[in-house]
């Protein structure tokens, strides 16, 4: 499998540090608001990561953080009055709620920073024992001059910041890159004690403790959006490299933005629509399929017209498999050569960097000699088959009984039944390819045609 990863700018092959488990962190959440569908789309693409090498046999232990002390956390509970803990529950709630009307399986870690301020602060402490960080008057700063390495990651010199940076520079600290570690409160902010007083810690940090206590000081992937690359996870990495000399993950992936007429959707610049909303006008599983549908490093425009599509495009899977009958499936693994060659296809293209893009033709094939194969059941049994264990993987077909059996509306069940009568008639006057071509053409819709000695009937997939 081939990955790319930004550490290194190139597709890399993937080798596990133990054979057979995946070790996964991906950047979740800062608590102080709905979560717009930019950030939906990472959150979507590491559920695809983590479904897919479940699919390939890994054991995978993927770990997602609840960033539940932050500035933003802060402010938001100034503007609405209440204390940080009420927001960031408030929060986490109404994100646990998006992600799985989303269809994103639960992360197997959801760890929240709070719960982990004890390894936090030793954590900083270890750090200034070492000599990378250094306080003053209540923060703690690391010093990115002590690591060699610092920048390795995101490419950048500290060199070239320096310059960039002089305006906003801080003046306690020693050099502009240091970032913080610990913070000391003002007045009325919630407190943690600490060997440097009372005060929160960065989020960089937070990060670091909340993989590492799951995952263990260095594991296999570390993702998030683009925009996280620097400082976050620089920043991360460089604590790792500072504590133990070993990178914090192995494989860095990004995913890229997704744009509002051209400019980056994020909460700074008010142009985003929260996954809630969005919710409420389209289905989670073509929100899925647009995202899907390109590349995960491009980025995307937002586009209403292509949700429709995409939802039109689900449809089709749905009917595909309401062509066969989801309960006619039997238990026998798909034995096709022809279907079997299609799942090797769908691996080779996930296989190269996750191309859910040419991933999904697959699914569109298999759909179609669900449709088409007619007089050939077990070809159909084992495309339908292999088209829901493949559309699982993408995170697809979370409710296909429910889909399925969803009522079709008055007028559609009185132009089945017309259907219905002008093929028996075909079929009484023994015009038996025009009676075919009505119920293949039905069957294309998803509507099934069962002939007996009593009369014809007729189901959605039944
Ligand atoms: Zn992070």
């Amino acid at each position: 499998m081939l990955l790319y990863n930004t550490k290194t700018r190139k597709k890399e092959e993937f080798i596990p540090l133990e054979e057979g488990k995946l070790k996964l962190y991906a950047c979740g959440p800062t608590v102080y608001n709905y979560f717009h569908i930019g950030n939906a789309r990472a959150f979507l693409f590491f559920d695809v990561v983590r479904r897919y090498f479940e699919y390939l046999g890994y054991e995978v232990s993927y770990v997602q953080n609840i960033t539940d002390i932050d500035d933003k956390i802060i402010e938001q509970a100034i503007a609405e009055n209440t204390d940080f803990k009420t927001i960031a529950d408030k929060y986490s709630e109404a994100f646990l709620e998006d992600t799985d009307a989303l269809g994103i399986k639960r992360p197997h870690f959801q760890p929240r920073a709070t719960e982990v301020m004890p390894q936090i602060i030793a954590l900083i402490h270890d750090l200034q024992q070492k000599g990378f960080a250094y306080e003053v008057e209540g923060d703690v700063y690391f010093d990115t001059a002590a690591l060699p390495e610092y920048g390795s990651l995101s490419g950048k010199q500290i060199e070239d910041q320096k310059a960039g940076a002089r305006v906003a520079e801080n003046i306690q600290k020693k050099h502009p890159a240091d970032f913080t570690l610990w913070k000391k409160s003002k007045p009325g902010e919630p407190v943690w004690d600490s060997p440097w007083g009372e005060g929160r810690p960065g989020w960089h940090t937070e990060c670091v403790v909340m993989s590492q206590h799951h995952l263990g000081q260095s594991f296999d992937i570390h993702g998030g959006g683009i925009d996280l690359v620097f400082p976050h996870h620089e920043n991360e990495n460089a604590q790792a490299l500072a504590l133990s000399g070993k990178p914090l993950a192995r494989y860095w992936m990004h995913n890229g933005f997704l744009n509002m007429e051209g400019e980056k959707m994020s909460k700074s610049l008010d142009n985003f629509i929260t996954a809630r909303d969005i919710l409420k006008q389209y289905d989670a599983e073509a929100i899925r399929f647009f995202f899907l549908s390109k590349h995960y490093r491009s980025p995307i425009d937002f586009n209403r017209e292509l949700i429709i599509e995409s939802d039109k495009a689900v449809d089709n899977f749905y009917k595909a498999l309401a062509g066969i009958g989801m309960d006619s499936l039997d238990e026998n693994p798909v034995s096709s050569p022809e279907i079997l060659a299609h799942e090797e296809s769908f691996q080779d293209s996930m296989n190269d960097d996750f191309n859910t893009a040419k991933a999904i033709a697959t699914l569109f094939e298999l759909a179609n000699i669900t449709r088409s194969a007619n007089n050939e059941l077990p070809l159909r049994q084992d495309a339908a088959k292999m088209l829901l264990k493949l559309g699982r993987t993408l995170g697809f077909f979370k409710d296909p009984e429910k889909r399925l059996t969803e009522e079709i509306p008055d007028l559609s069940k009185a132009l089945v039944e017309m259907m219905l009568n002008y093929r028996n008639d075909a079929r009484e006057r023994k015009d038996w390819a025009l009676a075919d071509k009505i119920r293949n053409d039905l069957l294309a819709l998803g509507i099934e045609i069962k002939d007996s000695p009593e009369g014809s009937t007729w189901n959605m997939r039944k």
